[in-house]
């Protein structure tokens, strides 16, 4: 039997900066031994027991990658629709699809608009202050979609 662990977790930088976090929201919720919660190696279900605490670091390559600059650059401003507000730091997509990469805008001017493609959190050694605050055992259910549903296992999607 599988089980379903919550945890909560507050994501930041080797600066001390939070990039995010779940304290003051719900916890997260996963399937052991099927999803991976955090990117790289580690993995949140070396914790056993509701209350066990960990700090991981995953360095960039293992988390989000190393900045690629090919994926900066400059497009003109004709290629965006009229009357778009083209703001440093405003993020877009190309298409809707939620798996697309995600454009940050970095510089403005007349003709041109310098894009990064990279994830905000490339380039970034990143470190997971992670709490396990749940665990039940999984539904049939959650097994047979290799997921977790939430909390009480009928969280649909
Ligand atoms: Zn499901």
């Amino acid at each position: 039997m599988k089980r379903v662990i919550g945890f909560h977790y507050t994501l930041t930088d080797k600066t001390g900066t939070v990039l995010d976090s779940s304290i003051g929201d719900e916890p997260l919720y996963f399937l052991e031994n099927t999803q991976q919660i955090i990117p790289g190696r580690e993995k949140v279900i070396a914790l056993r027991n509701v209350g066990d605490k960990r700090k991981i670091e995953v360095k960039a390559p293992d988390a989000y990658g190393d900045v690629n600059p090919e994926l900066v650059v400059k497009v003109q401003r004709t290629q965006f629709p009229p009357g778009a507000e083209l703001k440093v730091g405003e993020q877009f997509q190309v298409n809707n699809d939620a798996h697309s990469p995600v454009f940050t805008i970095m510089e403005v001017d007349t003709a041109e608009v310098t894009v990064d493609g990279n994830h905000p959190m490339a380039g970034k050694d990143l470190f997971f202050d992670v709490e396990i605050v749940g665990m039940r055992e999984a539904t049939k259910e959650e097994e047979g979609h290799g997921h977790a549903h939430g909390e009480h296992g009928h969280g649909h999607h």
